[in-house]
Protein backbone atom coordinates (compact mmCIF):
# COMPACT_ATOMS: atom_id res chain seq x y z
CA UNK A 1 0.00 0.00 0.00
CA UNK A 2 1.35 3.53 -0.83
CA UNK A 3 2.64 5.16 2.47
CA UNK A 4 2.27 8.97 1.29
CA UNK A 5 -0.53 11.72 2.59
CA UNK A 6 -2.89 10.33 0.33
CA UNK A 7 -4.14 12.93 -2.62
CA UNK A 8 -8.15 15.00 -1.63
CA UNK A 9 -11.04 12.71 -2.80
CA UNK A 10 -14.14 14.46 -3.52
CA UNK A 11 -16.77 12.37 -2.67
CA UNK A 12 -21.11 12.71 -3.91
CA UNK A 13 -23.37 11.29 -1.55
CA UNK A 14 -26.63 10.23 -3.36
CA UNK A 15 -29.38 10.41 -0.78
CA UNK A 16 -30.44 10.86 2.74
CA UNK A 17 -31.33 7.75 4.59
CA UNK A 18 -29.25 6.17 6.94
CA UNK A 19 -26.35 4.77 4.32
CA UNK A 20 -26.31 8.22 3.22
CA UNK A 21 -26.22 9.79 6.29
CA UNK A 22 -23.76 7.19 8.32
CA UNK A 23 -21.47 6.99 5.02
CA UNK A 24 -21.32 11.48 5.40
CA UNK A 25 -20.28 10.94 9.01
CA UNK A 26 -17.74 7.74 8.30
CA UNK A 27 -16.00 9.60 5.49
CA UNK A 28 -16.28 12.74 6.80
CA UNK A 29 -13.99 11.96 9.40
CA UNK A 30 -11.16 10.98 7.25
CA UNK A 31 -9.15 14.08 6.87
CA UNK A 32 -8.36 14.10 3.12
CA UNK A 33 -11.84 13.54 1.85
CA UNK A 34 -14.49 15.94 1.03
CA UNK A 35 -17.79 15.19 1.29
CA UNK A 36 -21.49 16.28 -0.21
CA UNK A 37 -24.46 14.55 0.19
CA UNK A 38 -27.53 15.42 -2.21
CA UNK A 39 -30.84 14.44 -1.27
CA UNK A 40 -34.13 14.88 -3.40
CA UNK A 41 -36.54 15.54 -0.53
CA UNK A 42 -36.76 19.21 0.00
CA UNK A 43 -36.62 18.23 4.06
CA UNK A 44 -35.39 15.14 5.58
CA UNK A 45 -38.66 13.78 6.72
CA UNK A 46 -38.78 10.10 8.83
CA UNK A 47 -42.62 8.91 8.02
CA UNK A 48 -42.00 4.94 8.61
CA UNK A 49 -43.13 4.86 12.23
CA UNK A 50 -40.62 2.49 14.72
CA UNK A 51 -37.50 1.20 13.85
CA UNK A 52 -35.65 -1.74 15.53
CA UNK A 53 -32.15 -1.06 17.00
CA UNK A 54 -30.33 -4.58 17.68
CA UNK A 55 -27.01 -4.91 19.17
CA UNK A 56 -25.42 -4.64 15.16
CA UNK A 57 -26.83 -1.23 15.13
CA UNK A 58 -26.12 -0.11 18.54
CA UNK A 59 -22.07 -1.13 17.67
CA UNK A 60 -22.22 0.97 14.68
CA UNK A 61 -23.97 3.98 16.14
CA UNK A 62 -21.20 3.50 19.04
CA UNK A 63 -18.51 3.84 15.94
CA UNK A 64 -20.13 7.00 14.34
CA UNK A 65 -20.38 8.41 17.45
CA UNK A 66 -24.26 8.61 16.87
CA UNK A 67 -26.08 6.97 19.57
CA UNK A 68 -26.93 9.73 21.84
CA UNK A 69 -30.47 10.23 21.93
CA UNK A 70 -31.55 7.63 19.74
CA UNK A 71 -34.13 6.01 22.89
CA UNK A 72 -37.05 3.96 22.93
CA UNK A 73 -38.78 1.54 23.95
CA UNK A 74 -36.48 -2.15 25.36
CA UNK A 75 -37.81 -4.84 23.86
CA UNK A 76 -38.67 -6.98 27.29
CA UNK A 77 -40.87 -9.20 26.03
CA UNK A 78 -41.57 -10.22 22.15
CA UNK A 79 -44.88 -12.52 21.19
CA UNK A 80 -46.27 -14.19 18.59
CA UNK A 81 -49.67 -14.91 18.46
CA UNK A 82 -52.33 -16.66 16.21
CA UNK A 83 -53.67 -13.11 15.04
CA UNK A 84 -57.04 -14.81 14.49
CA UNK A 85 -57.49 -16.87 17.50
CA UNK A 86 -54.86 -14.69 19.80
CA UNK A 87 -53.32 -17.61 20.79
CA UNK A 88 -49.80 -17.54 22.16
CA UNK A 89 -47.38 -19.56 19.81
CA UNK A 90 -44.18 -18.30 21.24
CA UNK A 91 -42.41 -15.97 23.77
CA UNK A 92 -39.22 -14.28 23.90
CA UNK A 93 -37.63 -12.34 26.82
CA UNK A 94 -35.41 -10.22 26.95
CA UNK A 95 -33.55 -12.13 29.60
CA UNK A 96 -34.35 -15.53 28.26
CA UNK A 97 -31.93 -18.31 27.12
CA UNK A 98 -30.07 -18.25 23.99
CA UNK A 99 -29.17 -21.66 22.46
CA UNK A 100 -25.35 -21.48 22.61
CA UNK A 101 -25.72 -19.62 26.51
CA UNK A 102 -25.99 -16.25 28.00
CA UNK A 103 -29.23 -14.50 27.25
CA UNK A 104 -29.69 -11.60 24.71
CA UNK A 105 -28.84 -8.98 27.15
CA UNK A 106 -25.42 -10.94 28.14
CA UNK A 107 -24.45 -11.66 24.56
CA UNK A 108 -25.18 -8.22 22.61
CA UNK A 109 -24.27 -5.81 25.90
CA UNK A 110 -27.07 -3.76 24.42
CA UNK A 111 -30.53 -4.11 24.79
CA UNK A 112 -32.80 -4.21 21.88
CA UNK A 113 -34.73 -1.04 21.47
CA UNK A 114 -37.52 -0.39 19.29
CA UNK A 115 -37.26 3.49 18.86
CA UNK A 116 -38.79 6.37 16.72
CA UNK A 117 -37.48 6.65 13.02
CA UNK A 118 -37.50 10.57 13.89
CA UNK A 119 -34.92 9.88 16.86
CA UNK A 120 -32.24 7.86 14.54
CA UNK A 121 -32.30 10.52 11.60
CA UNK A 122 -32.02 13.07 14.27
CA UNK A 123 -28.99 11.91 15.75
CA UNK A 124 -27.51 10.76 12.70
CA UNK A 125 -28.25 14.37 11.32
CA UNK A 126 -26.48 16.15 14.27
CA UNK A 127 -23.30 14.22 13.21
CA UNK A 128 -22.93 15.39 9.98
CA UNK A 129 -21.26 18.41 9.61
CA UNK A 130 -22.53 21.95 8.63
CA UNK A 131 -23.20 22.37 4.79
CA UNK A 132 -22.66 18.96 4.14
CA UNK A 133 -26.37 17.92 3.33
CA UNK A 134 -27.74 19.37 -0.17
CA UNK A 135 -31.53 19.39 0.05
CA UNK A 136 -33.76 19.23 -2.99
CA UNK A 137 -31.34 17.71 -5.00
CA UNK A 138 -31.71 14.83 -7.13
CA UNK A 139 -29.26 12.62 -9.05
CA UNK A 140 -31.31 12.06 -12.46
CA UNK A 141 -28.05 11.00 -14.67
CA UNK A 142 -24.57 10.04 -14.85
CA UNK A 143 -21.50 11.66 -17.42
CA UNK A 144 -18.20 10.91 -17.65
CA UNK A 145 -16.77 14.54 -18.20
CA UNK A 146 -13.43 14.46 -20.32
CA UNK A 147 -10.84 15.36 -18.63
CA UNK A 148 -12.44 14.70 -15.25
CA UNK A 149 -10.22 13.89 -12.16
CA UNK A 150 -10.65 10.05 -10.93
CA UNK A 151 -11.31 9.77 -7.26
CA UNK A 152 -15.39 10.39 -6.61
CA UNK A 153 -17.44 8.03 -5.17
CA UNK A 154 -21.34 8.12 -5.74
CA UNK A 155 -23.92 6.20 -3.75
CA UNK A 156 -26.99 5.33 -6.27
CA UNK A 157 -28.25 2.04 -7.85
CA UNK A 158 -30.41 2.57 -11.60
CA UNK A 159 -28.28 4.99 -12.89
CA UNK A 160 -25.22 2.89 -13.02
CA UNK A 161 -26.15 -0.59 -12.67
CA UNK A 162 -28.89 -0.56 -15.54
CA UNK A 163 -29.60 -4.11 -16.11
CA UNK A 164 -31.16 -4.32 -12.56
CA UNK A 165 -34.09 -4.00 -11.29
CA UNK A 166 -36.49 -4.20 -8.57
CA UNK A 167 -40.15 -5.61 -8.61
CA UNK A 168 -42.96 -5.32 -6.21
CA UNK A 169 -42.93 -8.18 -4.01
CA UNK A 170 -46.63 -8.23 -3.33
CA UNK A 171 -45.61 -7.22 0.59
CA UNK A 172 -47.71 -3.82 1.43
CA UNK A 173 -46.99 -2.52 4.92
CA UNK A 174 -49.15 0.16 6.10
CA UNK A 175 -47.65 2.31 9.03
CA UNK A 176 -48.53 4.40 11.85
CA UNK A 177 -48.05 6.26 14.91
CA UNK A 178 -50.82 6.62 17.60
CA UNK A 179 -50.82 7.80 21.42
CA UNK A 180 -50.00 4.49 23.18
CA UNK A 181 -52.47 5.62 25.83
CA UNK A 182 -55.11 4.96 23.01
CA UNK A 183 -54.76 1.04 22.96
CA UNK A 184 -53.58 0.52 27.03
CA UNK A 185 -57.26 -0.01 27.59
CA UNK A 186 -56.93 -3.25 25.25
CA UNK A 187 -55.91 -6.69 26.78
CA UNK A 188 -52.26 -7.82 25.59
CA UNK A 189 -51.69 -4.81 23.58
CA UNK A 190 -48.98 -3.35 25.49
CA UNK A 191 -46.02 -3.47 27.00
CA UNK A 192 -45.24 -6.58 24.86
CA UNK A 193 -44.25 -6.09 21.32
CA UNK A 194 -46.36 -8.69 19.59
CA UNK A 195 -46.62 -10.28 15.66
CA UNK A 196 -50.49 -10.85 15.45
CA UNK A 197 -50.11 -13.44 12.32
CA UNK A 198 -52.93 -14.19 10.40
CA UNK A 199 -53.42 -16.31 6.49
CA UNK A 200 -51.76 -13.64 4.27
CA UNK A 201 -50.13 -10.93 6.36
CA UNK A 202 -49.26 -9.87 10.35
CA UNK A 203 -50.08 -7.01 12.54
CA UNK A 204 -46.48 -6.01 14.57
CA UNK A 205 -47.38 -3.39 17.36
CA UNK A 206 -44.93 -1.91 19.95
CA UNK A 207 -44.35 0.84 21.98
CA UNK A 208 -41.58 3.17 21.05
CA UNK A 209 -40.60 5.44 23.63
CA UNK A 210 -38.77 5.00 27.01
CA UNK A 211 -40.95 5.73 29.58
CA UNK A 212 -38.66 6.76 31.85
CA UNK A 213 -38.12 9.67 29.75
CA UNK A 214 -41.49 10.67 28.48
CA UNK A 215 -44.92 11.44 30.69
CA UNK A 216 -47.53 8.56 29.70
CA UNK A 217 -49.32 11.03 27.55
CA UNK A 218 -46.50 11.54 25.12
CA UNK A 219 -45.43 8.23 24.46
CA UNK A 220 -46.30 6.22 21.07
CA UNK A 221 -47.74 3.07 20.15
CA UNK A 222 -46.30 1.85 16.59
CA UNK A 223 -48.29 -0.56 14.23
CA UNK A 224 -47.22 -2.00 11.07
CA UNK A 225 -49.90 -3.72 9.47
CA UNK A 226 -48.45 -6.10 6.62
CA UNK A 227 -50.71 -8.08 3.93
CA UNK A 228 -48.79 -10.43 1.04
CA UNK A 229 -50.40 -11.27 -1.94
CA UNK A 230 -49.78 -12.30 -5.38
CA UNK A 231 -48.03 -9.10 -7.28
CA UNK A 232 -49.36 -10.54 -10.64
CA UNK A 233 -52.87 -9.82 -9.25
CA UNK A 234 -51.78 -6.13 -8.23
CA UNK A 235 -52.99 -3.40 -11.08
CA UNK A 236 -51.77 0.05 -10.33
CA UNK A 237 -48.76 1.60 -9.73
CA UNK A 238 -46.72 1.24 -6.26
CA UNK A 239 -44.44 3.09 -4.28
CA UNK A 240 -42.06 2.90 -1.96
CA UNK A 241 -41.95 5.19 -0.11
CA UNK A 242 -45.26 6.31 2.66
CA UNK A 243 -48.36 7.12 0.72
CA UNK A 244 -51.35 7.84 2.10
CA UNK A 245 -54.00 5.26 3.09
CA UNK A 246 -57.41 5.35 4.27
CA UNK A 247 -58.98 3.40 7.55
CA UNK A 248 -61.09 1.48 5.04
CA UNK A 249 -58.55 0.29 3.02
CA UNK A 250 -56.37 -0.77 6.06
CA UNK A 251 -59.30 -2.58 8.17
CA UNK A 252 -60.20 -4.55 5.02
CA UNK A 253 -56.98 -6.69 5.37
CA UNK A 254 -57.90 -7.71 8.89
CA UNK A 255 -61.31 -8.17 9.18
CA UNK A 256 -60.86 -12.01 10.62
CA UNK A 257 -58.66 -10.95 12.53
CA UNK A 258 -58.59 -11.35 17.05
CA UNK A 259 -61.14 -8.57 18.15
CA UNK A 260 -58.03 -7.03 20.02
CA UNK A 261 -56.11 -6.85 15.92
CA UNK A 262 -59.60 -5.00 15.30
CA UNK A 263 -60.58 -2.93 18.12
CA UNK A 264 -56.30 -1.63 17.55
CA UNK A 265 -56.62 -0.81 13.93
CA UNK A 266 -59.95 0.66 14.36
CA UNK A 267 -58.81 3.22 16.77
CA UNK A 268 -56.13 4.81 14.64
CA UNK A 269 -57.65 8.55 13.28
CA UNK A 270 -58.65 9.03 9.73
CA UNK A 271 -55.69 9.96 7.76
CA UNK A 272 -52.75 8.78 9.59
CA UNK A 273 -51.75 5.61 8.04
CA UNK A 274 -49.41 5.51 5.49
CA UNK A 275 -48.70 2.46 3.09
CA UNK A 276 -45.37 1.29 1.67
CA UNK A 277 -45.39 -1.12 -1.21
CA UNK A 278 -42.11 -3.39 -0.58
CA UNK A 279 -39.41 -3.95 -3.70
CA UNK A 280 -37.15 -6.12 -4.15
CA UNK A 281 -34.46 -7.76 -6.54
CA UNK A 282 -31.73 -9.89 -7.47
CA UNK A 283 -28.26 -9.95 -5.31
CA UNK A 284 -25.95 -7.70 -7.35
CA UNK A 285 -22.75 -9.61 -7.78
CA UNK A 286 -20.51 -6.45 -7.39
CA UNK A 287 -21.11 -3.37 -5.76
CA UNK A 288 -18.52 -1.40 -7.66
CA UNK A 289 -19.03 -0.23 -11.07
CA UNK A 290 -17.85 2.71 -13.49
CA UNK A 291 -14.07 2.00 -13.35
CA UNK A 292 -14.26 1.80 -9.83
CA UNK A 293 -15.50 5.23 -9.14
CA UNK A 294 -19.01 4.51 -7.68
CA UNK A 295 -20.13 1.86 -5.15
CA UNK A 296 -23.91 0.76 -3.76
CA UNK A 297 -24.65 1.12 0.12
CA UNK A 298 -27.70 0.47 2.45
CA UNK A 299 -30.77 -0.50 0.33
CA UNK A 300 -29.64 0.59 -2.99
CA UNK A 301 -26.95 -2.57 -2.42
CA UNK A 302 -29.14 -5.32 -1.48
CA UNK A 303 -32.71 -5.10 -2.17
CA UNK A 304 -34.18 -7.03 -0.06
CA UNK A 305 -37.15 -5.40 0.86
CA UNK A 306 -36.40 -5.35 4.52
CA UNK A 307 -36.60 -8.95 5.08
CA UNK A 308 -34.39 -9.39 8.16
CA UNK A 309 -35.75 -6.27 9.18
CA UNK A 310 -32.53 -4.57 10.37
CA UNK A 311 -31.30 -2.52 6.92
CA UNK A 312 -30.79 0.73 8.67
CA UNK A 313 -28.20 -1.62 10.19
CA UNK A 314 -26.81 -2.76 7.48
CA UNK A 315 -26.63 0.39 5.49
CA UNK A 316 -24.87 2.32 8.59
CA UNK A 317 -22.34 -0.69 8.85
CA UNK A 318 -21.48 0.00 4.90
CA UNK A 319 -20.44 3.29 5.62
CA UNK A 320 -18.39 2.79 8.00
CA UNK A 321 -16.45 -0.11 6.19
CA UNK A 322 -16.42 1.74 3.50
CA UNK A 323 -14.13 4.79 5.29
CA UNK A 324 -12.06 2.33 6.62
CA UNK A 325 -11.49 0.57 3.18
CA UNK A 326 -10.42 4.43 1.98
CA UNK A 327 -8.56 5.13 5.00
CA UNK A 328 -6.24 1.52 4.53
CA UNK A 329 -5.65 2.04 0.70
CA UNK A 330 -4.77 5.46 1.28
CA UNK A 331 -5.12 6.98 -1.74
CA UNK A 332 -6.03 4.29 -4.36
CA UNK A 333 -9.97 4.80 -4.55
CA UNK A 334 -10.01 1.09 -6.56
CA UNK A 335 -8.48 -0.73 -4.41
CA UNK A 336 -10.49 0.73 -1.44
CA UNK A 337 -13.67 -0.01 -3.40
CA UNK A 338 -12.57 -3.41 -4.14
CA UNK A 339 -11.69 -3.70 -0.11
CA UNK A 340 -15.51 -2.34 0.63
CA UNK A 341 -16.97 -4.92 -2.31
CA UNK A 342 -14.92 -7.86 -0.63
CA UNK A 343 -15.81 -7.47 2.59
CA UNK A 344 -19.78 -6.64 2.42
CA UNK A 345 -21.16 -8.58 -0.94
CA UNK A 346 -20.52 -11.90 0.50
CA UNK A 347 -22.48 -10.92 3.74
CA UNK A 348 -25.00 -9.98 1.78
CA UNK A 349 -24.85 -13.27 -0.52
CA UNK A 350 -25.26 -14.82 2.89
CA UNK A 351 -28.44 -13.05 3.64
CA UNK A 352 -29.77 -14.20 -0.24
CA UNK A 353 -29.16 -17.63 0.28
CA UNK A 354 -30.46 -17.33 4.06
CA UNK A 355 -33.59 -16.44 2.34
CA UNK A 356 -33.85 -18.62 -0.37
CA UNK A 357 -33.33 -21.54 2.47
CA UNK A 358 -36.56 -20.15 4.89
CA UNK A 359 -38.59 -20.27 0.85
CA UNK A 360 -37.50 -23.64 0.10
CA UNK A 361 -38.12 -25.27 3.60
CA UNK A 362 -41.73 -23.61 3.32
CA UNK A 363 -42.35 -24.94 0.20
CA UNK A 364 -41.02 -27.99 1.53
CA UNK A 365 -43.37 -28.01 4.56
CA UNK A 366 -46.38 -27.43 2.02
CA UNK A 367 -45.56 -29.82 -0.57
CA UNK A 368 -45.17 -32.70 2.40
CA UNK A 369 -48.66 -31.66 3.88
CA UNK A 370 -50.50 -30.03 0.96
CA UNK A 371 -53.25 -29.61 2.89
CA UNK A 372 -51.97 -28.00 5.16
CA UNK A 373 -54.30 -26.01 8.03
CA UNK A 374 -53.35 -22.09 8.88
CA UNK A 375 -52.39 -23.04 12.21
CA UNK A 376 -50.04 -25.69 10.60
CA UNK A 377 -48.40 -23.26 7.88
CA UNK A 378 -48.26 -20.74 11.21
CA UNK A 379 -46.39 -23.01 12.86
CA UNK A 380 -43.88 -23.42 10.46
CA UNK A 381 -43.83 -19.66 9.44
CA UNK A 382 -42.85 -18.86 13.26
CA UNK A 383 -40.10 -21.69 13.46
CA UNK A 384 -38.46 -20.99 10.43
CA UNK A 385 -37.55 -17.62 10.97
CA UNK A 386 -34.49 -17.74 12.91
CA UNK A 387 -34.17 -14.67 15.69
CA UNK A 388 -31.39 -13.31 17.39
CA UNK A 389 -29.96 -16.76 18.84
CA UNK A 390 -30.20 -18.39 14.93
CA UNK A 391 -28.95 -14.96 13.52
CA UNK A 392 -26.20 -13.90 15.56
CA UNK A 393 -24.45 -13.34 12.43
CA UNK A 394 -26.82 -10.35 11.30
CA UNK A 395 -28.09 -9.23 14.72
CA UNK A 396 -24.97 -9.65 16.65
CA UNK A 397 -22.42 -8.62 13.80
CA UNK A 398 -19.86 -6.57 15.53
CA UNK A 399 -18.14 -4.57 12.31
CA UNK A 400 -15.33 -3.39 13.95
CA UNK A 401 -14.45 -6.89 14.38
CA UNK A 402 -15.06 -7.53 10.79
CA UNK A 403 -12.70 -5.20 9.99
CA UNK A 404 -9.78 -6.15 12.21
CA UNK A 405 -9.98 -9.49 11.45
CA UNK A 406 -10.07 -8.53 7.47
CA UNK A 407 -6.93 -6.29 8.73
CA UNK A 408 -5.39 -9.40 10.56
CA UNK A 409 -6.02 -11.72 7.69
CA UNK A 410 -4.19 -9.40 4.94
CA UNK A 411 -1.14 -8.84 7.93
CA UNK A 412 -1.22 -12.92 8.19
CA UNK A 413 -1.25 -13.62 4.14
CA UNK A 414 1.60 -10.89 4.22
CA UNK A 415 3.45 -12.85 6.26
CA UNK A 416 3.67 -15.84 4.93
CA UNK A 417 4.74 -14.47 1.32
C1 LIG B 1 -41.59 -2.18 6.75
C2 LIG B 1 -40.14 -2.02 7.00
C3 LIG B 1 -39.66 -2.17 8.30
C4 LIG B 1 -38.31 -2.01 8.56
N1 LIG B 1 -37.89 -2.14 9.84
C5 LIG B 1 -36.58 -1.98 10.12
C6 LIG B 1 -36.11 -2.09 11.44
O1 LIG B 1 -36.87 -2.33 12.37
N2 LIG B 1 -34.77 -1.94 11.67
C7 LIG B 1 -33.90 -1.65 10.64
O2 LIG B 1 -32.69 -1.51 10.89
N3 LIG B 1 -34.33 -1.52 9.37
C8 LIG B 1 -35.65 -1.68 9.08
N4 LIG B 1 -36.09 -1.56 7.82
C9 LIG B 1 -35.13 -1.28 6.74
C10 LIG B 1 -34.65 0.17 6.72
O3 LIG B 1 -35.71 1.08 6.73
C11 LIG B 1 -33.83 0.39 5.46
O4 LIG B 1 -32.99 -0.71 5.24
C12 LIG B 1 -33.00 1.67 5.57
O5 LIG B 1 -33.84 2.80 5.60
C13 LIG B 1 -32.02 1.76 4.38
O6 LIG B 1 -31.36 2.98 4.39
P1 LIG B 1 -30.80 3.60 3.04
O7 LIG B 1 -30.13 4.86 3.42
O8 LIG B 1 -30.02 2.58 2.31
O9 LIG B 1 -32.08 3.86 2.13
P2 LIG B 1 -33.33 4.81 2.37
O10 LIG B 1 -33.66 4.90 3.82
O11 LIG B 1 -34.37 4.33 1.44
O12 LIG B 1 -32.84 6.25 1.91
C14 LIG B 1 -32.59 6.54 0.56
C15 LIG B 1 -32.64 8.06 0.38
O13 LIG B 1 -32.17 8.38 -0.94
C16 LIG B 1 -33.00 9.37 -1.50
N5 LIG B 1 -32.88 9.24 -2.96
C17 LIG B 1 -33.28 8.21 -3.73
N6 LIG B 1 -33.00 8.44 -5.02
C18 LIG B 1 -32.39 9.66 -5.08
C19 LIG B 1 -31.85 10.44 -6.16
N7 LIG B 1 -31.91 10.03 -7.44
N8 LIG B 1 -31.29 11.65 -5.86
C20 LIG B 1 -31.23 12.09 -4.57
N9 LIG B 1 -31.75 11.37 -3.52
C21 LIG B 1 -32.31 10.18 -3.76
C22 LIG B 1 -34.37 9.06 -0.95
O14 LIG B 1 -35.22 10.20 -0.97
C23 LIG B 1 -34.04 8.62 0.49
O15 LIG B 1 -34.03 9.70 1.40
C24 LIG B 1 -37.43 -1.72 7.51
C25 LIG B 1 -37.90 -1.54 6.21
C26 LIG B 1 -39.24 -1.71 5.95
C27 LIG B 1 -39.76 -1.52 4.55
Amino acid sequence: MPTAQPPPLNVAIIGGGPGGLGAAIALSALPHISVTLYEQARELREIGAGIRIGANCWTVLGLLGAEDGVKGHVEERVLQRNGLSGELLAEKNLDGALSGGGSVKERSGVEPQRVRRTRLQSALVGKVGEGIIKLGRKLVRMEKVAGGKGGSVVVVREHVFRDHSIKFTGTTIFRTLIPASSVSHIPDMTPATTWWHGPTGHMYSSLVDDPSELRPEEQMFEIAARDVCDPATVTGKRFSWGVPATKERVESFFTDYDPRVRETLAIVPEGQWKEFSAFAGPRLEKLVAWEGRVVLIGDASHPLSGAFGSGAAFALEDGWILARAIEYARGDLQAALDIFDEIRSPYYYKMYQYLDQIKASMQNAKAANPTQSFEESLEARVNAFGGEDRLSWIYGNDIKDVWRKWVDGKIAAKSVK
